[in-house]
């Protein structure tokens, strides 16, 4: 085996010849003509000629060699359900599923919108598209109607399906209700919905000619025999709009197959799961990661993959470790905001399970910080990574990658450039920067495999927004901050626009962050710049204590904040120094864990806190506010 360098090297001078390989990781119904067409920058064709299919390599191809394997564990704290699909029994729903679709007229290249719970038949649904060629858009279950007007009429769905209502710690939550509310919203509504019918929301409103059962469908298809739709690797798989922490959605496009090597790749050189094991993905099908890693990437790989309804600590904190012995888990993939819950409780709850078959924990989604990142991995004793991507790339940009070297893990940081990223950290004026200094992470086109082929219906957009950070070079721009050490580990700063100018110095809030974090009464902060008459934005931090009760009187509040600063002061400097610190029992965040830092910018500069259908606990807030007024 090649170290990490000479492969690293090798997939950007050699490009072809190693994507080549990778593809042979796949089944291809033709192979490609060409590996990568670039002769339209910064558009990318992967695997030009190629045909392929997802599902048949997601699904069919192990069904085939494997029938009787588990492919899905579908697991509900919520209702209490537990059930394991086998290759051959998922191969049979989702050709049923697919031949619903079919008769209600959806072909190649028809969207699909799912707006589904976290049950077996969203699973269905997803690979019953990509199996017919049709394009599914997932829209994350916990979004207002609005947001999901915005997102129908962006896609145009013949279809959507979805449930009459999801399970969220022990309260039902409409979905059905949203839906018709979504589609009186929407200018192009689709012809038909398709109900999974729980039997949760009981007598939930049905429009007649437009609304359809599931279970009355399925039953039409029992024995559907479906083949799988042969695809130009450049035509699309799906459409997934990221979370909007930022601003408008964008509506990622997928191709087919760069998307398929792409994550066969990096199951066998980033997350090592081997055919027959178990991976657990704690996020939802909404997300990326949901995508990647719940649907795809571990089927392909011929594991099984854990579908889990519920919270991280219902019935107790203890849950996933439960599920992690019962399943003989070997792959787990979770975000650091649930980390950092869990940290809240005994860690007696993780010990009291058999993890034996748990060879590592992959985090992505916001930055790990250091404190939470060496918990997680004293208490679990086996290498916790942190991967840096984004809904853009479908797969990691930074990360460790044992399956290629077995690389020393530093604290906080997502280690170094995946494979095929031509990844550096950029000046603003476009030059490399040097190690140890801040700078944007960018790209060099082409990107690889598996990233973004353009925005949905958008060319101009794709490049506009993403090729033109820098007028020379054409580099593609995450718009995060990021800086690369002496020893070549990277470190993600925030976003660029998390940056606060004190007094002429550019701070990234999470620099800040840390430093209060390095306090150890700390268990989580935000920190935002507000307008200053004087240094132009001072850094106002929000911090949650680990022990609420520590904080209770104004006096030992005051005490805190000074001593916080003075941590703040000996880590940073002065310069970096929150004008005050303000506590709260909890920060508002995205559904999928994202600080809402703009909104709470807005709010402590007096200003509306904007789109917040994606909040995930408004008290949050409320908090603030009064904390502000305070
Ligand atoms: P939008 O682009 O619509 O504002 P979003 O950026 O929150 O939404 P995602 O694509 O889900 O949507 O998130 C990707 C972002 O999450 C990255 O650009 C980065 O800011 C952050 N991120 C992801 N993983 C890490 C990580 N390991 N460390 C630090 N930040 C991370
Ligand atoms: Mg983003």
């Amino acid at each position: 085996m090649t170290g990490y360098k000479e492969f690293h090297r090798r997939s950007i001078d050699d490009r072809t010849g190693f994507w080549r390989e990778q593809a042979a990781l796949i089944d291809w119904q033709t192979p490609a003509s060409k590996v990568c067409d670039f002769s339209n920058p910064p558009f990318a064709k992967w695997f030009a000629g190629g045909r392929t299919n997802l599902c048949h390599n997601a699904v069919d191809r192990h069904a085939a060699q494997r029938p009787d394997a588990p492919a899905l564990i579908y697991i509900s704290t919520e209702t209490g359900q537990e059930r394991t699909y086998s290759f051959a029994e998922l191969k049979r729903e989702v050709e049923r599923t697919a031949a619903m679709l079919r008769g209600l007229g959806v072909g190649r290249g028809d969207r699909v919108l799912i707006y589904m719970p976290m049950i077996a038949e969203a699973a269905f649904a997803m690979l019953a598209c990509v199996r017919i060629g049709a394009i599914h858009s997932v829209v994350f279950g916990g979004f207002a109607a609005g947001s999901l007007a915005t997102r129908i009429d962006d896609a145009r769905p013949k279809v959507m399906v979805t449930a009459d209502a999801g399970m969220r710690g022990g309260k039902a939550v409409p979905y059905k209700h949203l839906v018709d509310e979504a589609c009186r919203l929407a200018q192009n509504p689709p012809e038909r919905v398709v109900i999974v019918d729980r039997g949760i929301d009981v007598g939930f409103p049905r429009v007649d000619g437009r609304d359809l059962d599931y279970a009355t469908l399925r039953a039409h298809h029992l024995n559907a025999e479906v083949p799988c739709e042969w695809l130009e690797s450049s035509e699309p798989s799906y459409i997934l709009y990221t979370s909007g922490t930022t601003g408008k959605p964008k509506g990622v496009q997928r191709d087919t197959g760069g998307y398929a090597v792409a994550l066969a790749a990096s199951m066998k050189h980033i997350y090592c799961g081997h055919e027959g094991e178990t991976m657990f993905s704690t996020s939802d099908i909404g997300w990326v990661v949901g995508h990647s890693y719940i649907i795809y990437g571990p089927l392909i790989a011929g594991m099984a993959t854990i579908m889990f309804e519920g919270t991280p600590i219902k019935p107790d904190a203890g849950i996933w470790w439960s599920i992690v012995e019962k399943y003989k888990v070997s792959v787990m993939f979770s975000a650091p905001t649930a980390i950092r819950v869990l940290k809240k409780h005994p860690a007696e709850l993780i010990h009291k399970y058999d993890l034996s078959s748990l060879r590592s924990l992959y985090l992505a989604g916001e930055p790990l910080d250091q404190p939470t990142h060496e918990w997680i991995m004293g208490e679990l004793e086996r290498p916790v990574i942190d991967h840096y991507w984004q809904t853009e790339t479908g797969w990691p940009m930074l990360s460790a990658m044992p399956g290629v070297e077995q690389t020393r893990i530093k604290f906080g940081s997502p280690s170094f450039p995946v494979y095929g990223y031509d990844l550096r950290i950029f000046r603003e004026d476009g030059s490399e920067a040097g190690a140890n200094e801040k700078g944007v992470v960018g790209v060099l086109p082409p990107l690889p495999p598996g990233c973004l082929s353009t925005v949905w219906g958008d060319d101009k957009r794709f490049v506009s927004t993403y090729f033109t950070l820098f007028k020379d070079p054409q580099v593609y721009s995450s718009f995060d901050w990021g800086i690369r050490d002496e020893d070549g580990y990277y470190f993600i700063l925030g976003r660029t626009d998390d940056v606060i100018n004190v007094a002429g110095h550019r701070l990234g809030t999470r620099e800040i962050e840390e430093a209060v974090q390095g306090h150890s009464a700390i268990a989580e902060v935000a920190v935002v710049g507000v307008n200053d008459a004087l240094k132009g934005q001072l850094p106002i931090a929000f911090a949650v204590l680990k022990d609420a009760s520590k904080g209770e009187t104004a006096e030992q509040r005051a005490a805190l904040e000074a001593e916080v600063m003075k941590t703040v002061d000996g880590l940073l400097g002065a310069i970096a120094r929150p004008g005050r610190v303000h506590f709260v029992s909890g920060l508002p965040k995205t559904r999928s864990g994202k600080m809402l830092r703009r909104s709470i910018q807005a709010l402590a500069e007096g200003r509306d806190p904007g789109d917040l259908t994606t909040i995930d606990d408004p008290t949050t807030l409320q908090q603030i506010k009064t904390a502000l007024g305070g």
